[in-house]
């Protein structure tokens, strides 16, 4: 029951009425017993400074951050955690005595839902298909577990280069990185050492089921761990493919769900249930 003693936890992002947060986080705060709800707020970009500084003054226990945010709402906040400040971007703001501090929990999200699996990154080959935003939380979360390379397939080289130069720059670490054009024979090879394949890019989601990334299946080994971090539909081609080739198969469910559930952990110092709110997910993403 919402009392007038309940703390409240939102996201803020333009648009943000889509977002699928809501649903999943008040299932775990349910599943916690805990005296929060958590809501959706949409905040337009010319007015995230008086947002951000409202979150003080209404007492807003903490918030996710989405789209068009991530990187402006950096300048309003006291502290920014590690991996917000190396990947540029903060997806959560913390709330405590009288200070915000901002992080990113996408790099935790997505290396969670691999670990839950029994699949450790530490000292292996790793594919990273496509080179944005997402691509550059997972890229950190493999340097910093210490993936002993990490290849990126791209239609862009060029694009992906300046992202293999940004980690180089900031990074003194023996991780190895380099950028392929996807459709190159180099590219073709490096498959055939790979134990990780990550697909970072839309190629097939929702509605455009049938697509994926051109890659040479082939030479592909069984066994290797393909994430998808799409997670409309639940097993996309990519995934599909990944199994009828031997691949073990994780979708984007884990790393959507794993980023919420640092996210609550860092506002109220609980782990939640992320089963429980992996079913609120999937009973959303049903209606
Ligand atoms: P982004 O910053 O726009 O990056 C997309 C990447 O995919 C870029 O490298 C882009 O290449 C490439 N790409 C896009 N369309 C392509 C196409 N038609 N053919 C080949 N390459 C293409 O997007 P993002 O924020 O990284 O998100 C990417 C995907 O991850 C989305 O599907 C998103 O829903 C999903 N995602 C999931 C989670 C989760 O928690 N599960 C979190 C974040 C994102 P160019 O640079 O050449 O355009």
């Amino acid at each position: 029951m919402i009392t007038g003693k309940t703390k409240v936890l939102a996201v803020i992002g333009h648009p943000v009425g889509h977002s699928l947060s809501p649903v999943f986080q008040n299932a775990g705060i349910r599943a916690c017993g805990l005296d929060y709800v958590y809501t959706a707020m949409p905040v337009e970009e010319n007015r995230l400074q008086e947002a951000v500084q409202g979150m003080k003054a209404l007492g807003i226990a903490g918030m996710n951050v989405t789209i068009p945010h991530k990187q402006a709402v950096m300048e309003y906040l006291d502290d920014i955690d590690e991996d917000a400040r190396m990947l540029g971007a903060v997806n959560t703001i913390v709330s405590k005595d009288g200070k915000l501090s901002g992080c990113n929990t996408d790099v935790k999200g997505f290396l969670g839902g691999m670990q839950e699996q029994g699949f450790s990154p530490r000292g292996k080959h790793c594919v990273v298909l496509g080179a944005g935003g997402a691509a550059r939380a997972i890229i950190w979360g493999l340097i910093k577990e210490q993936a002993a390379s990490i290849v990126l397939g791209v239609r862009n080289v060029e694009k992906a280069q300046q992202v293999v130069e940004y980690f180089a720059g900031k990074i003194q670490s023996s991780v190895s990185l380099s950028a392929f054009d996807w459709s190159d024979e180099g590219f073709a090879e490096k498959l055939e050492g790979a134990q990780l394949i990550v697909n970072t890019t839309p190629l097939g989601m929702y509605p455009k089921t049938d697509a994926m990334p051109p890659i040479a299946w082939s030479r592909v080994s069984p066994g290797t761990f393909a994430y998808d971090i799409i997670y409309t539909p639940a097993e996309t081609m990519f995934l599909k493919t990944a199994a009828l080739h031997g691949c073990q198969g994780l979708n984007g469910e884990a790393m959507l769900v794993g980023q919420g559930a640092e996210s609550f952990f860092l506002w109220t110092g609980v782990r939640p249930d992320k089963e429980i709110m992996i079913q609120a997910l999937r009973d959303a993403l049903k209606e």
